[in-house]
């Protein structure tokens, strides 16, 4: 189960345009991702300076996720809820397909994009970065934008998190902490990395559960991580602990630029990938980023609402929203207080929400103009 096993699906079903004309990774190919934000799965066949082909918009909308994790729209609350309550520890194999080539890590050849006029400057965006604390009983895994600072050097954004937390140990052994970041993945381990999952409880068998046992990872060839072994590609990082960067502004998830914050630098020592590998590309604010990161919001209000009112249909983090802010439920109202008790149930699910509207279940909570009315 891979990125490329996934395309393959959504080329039978018609669901990947190809660009075949010369495109620039500096603000080119995000315009287009842009135009067909929310459509369907872009194919850059030529992207100007490079060999490789960049994909885009994989996680687009809801129905290519719910059909990467063979589940209806109806269940797939319920499928990811029991991936999280249930995650099995993948298999760990010495070879797969992205140990093709094995080299010197050198970023000048990834073509990572420029996304929006005043970004910092290129920023892989849809990699996952993986770390395990110093006994190697914790893992963690979670999505994080990396930022270009020369060949062999990224500035990575730590939101005060797991990653975060292993970071902090790290320093105070006054050791560095190594990590794998992987690049090209199938949609059921990016929604597993963006997964609400305890501290202590790796993403990676949450991926795994996602995909039927399916999943393997690798190690990592000269530091102490592991990451999936079917992933485009790996670079391997150690993530320093005394030695930090201006990192932003990057456009975030509601569209506007987030600030510039002191944080942590990774050098890279080592990458490998497979032998014509695909560069996954990911626009901040675009479909994608909201639909993997509110999908898991979404879940967690479903799941909590569901708690105080017998049936909920449906929940929508708008887009309108920035796919976080707001929130439509649909619900079958038994009594006069569900609306209500749903309301107060779903703030406490999401903190982050500000504003949310209950409707009747024959309200389809994606169509706005039937909400409002
Ligand atoms: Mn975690």
């Amino acid at each position: 189960m891979s990125l490329r096993s996934f395309l393959e699906e959504m080329k039978k079903g018609r669901e990947v345009v190809r660009v075949r004309d010369q495109v620039s990774p500096r603000f080119e190919v995000s315009s287009i991702m842009k135009a067909f934000n929310g459509g369907p799965v872009l194919f850059f066949e030529n992207v100007g300076g490079y060999n490789t082909r960049v994909v885009a918009n994989i996680c687009g909308t809801r129905r290519r996720i719910c059909s990467a994790l063979r589940v209806s729209p109806e269940n797939l609350y319920k499928k990811l809820i029991s991936a999280w309550r249930s995650p099995i520890s993948p298999k760990i194999v010495k070879e797969g397909p992205v140990k093709e080539v094995v080299e010197k890590a050198s970023l000048s050849r990834i073509p990572v994009l420029t996304h929006f006029e005043k970004d910092a400057g290129p920023y892989i965006t849809s990699a996952i970065v993986s770390a395990r604390s110093p006994d190697g009983k914790i893992e963690n895994v979670s999505i994080h934008r990396l930022m270009i600072l020369d060949d062999t050097h990224v500035a990575v954004r730590l939101v005060p998190r797991h990653l975060f937390k292993l970071w902090e140990t790290a320093k105070e052994e006054k050791k560095d902490l190594e990590v794998a970041i992987a690049i090209g993945l199938h949609p059921a381990v990016l929604l597993a990395a963006s997964s609400p999952a305890p501290f202590g409880v790796s993403e990676f068998g949450i991926a795994n559960a996602l995909l039927g046992n399916k999943m393997r990872l690798i190690k990592c060839e000269t530091v102490g991580a592991y990451a999936p072994a079917e992933a485009e590609i790996i670079l391997e990082g150690v993530m320093s602990t005394t030695e930090e960067t201006m990192e932003g502004p990057l456009v975030d998830i509601i569209g506007t630029y987030d600030i510039q914050r002191c944080q942590p630098i990774i050098e890279l020592v080592g990458m490998m990938h497979r032998e014509d590998y695909l560069y996954q590309a990911l626009l901040p604010s675009g479909a994608e980023h909201k639909l993997l990161m509110g999908l898991p919001r979404e879940t967690m209000i479903w799941e909590a609402v569901t708690g105080v009112v017998p049936i909920v249909k449906a929940v929508n983090l708008s887009s309108g929203g920035g796919g976080w802010l707001h929130a439509i439920i649909s619900i079958e109202k038994q009594t006069d207080g569900d609306g209500k008790n749903a309301l107060l149930a779903a703030f406490g699910a999401h903190p982050s929400l500000k504003h949310a509207v209950v409707v009747d279940a024959d309200i389809d909570v994606f169509d706005l103009e039937e909400v409002e009315w």
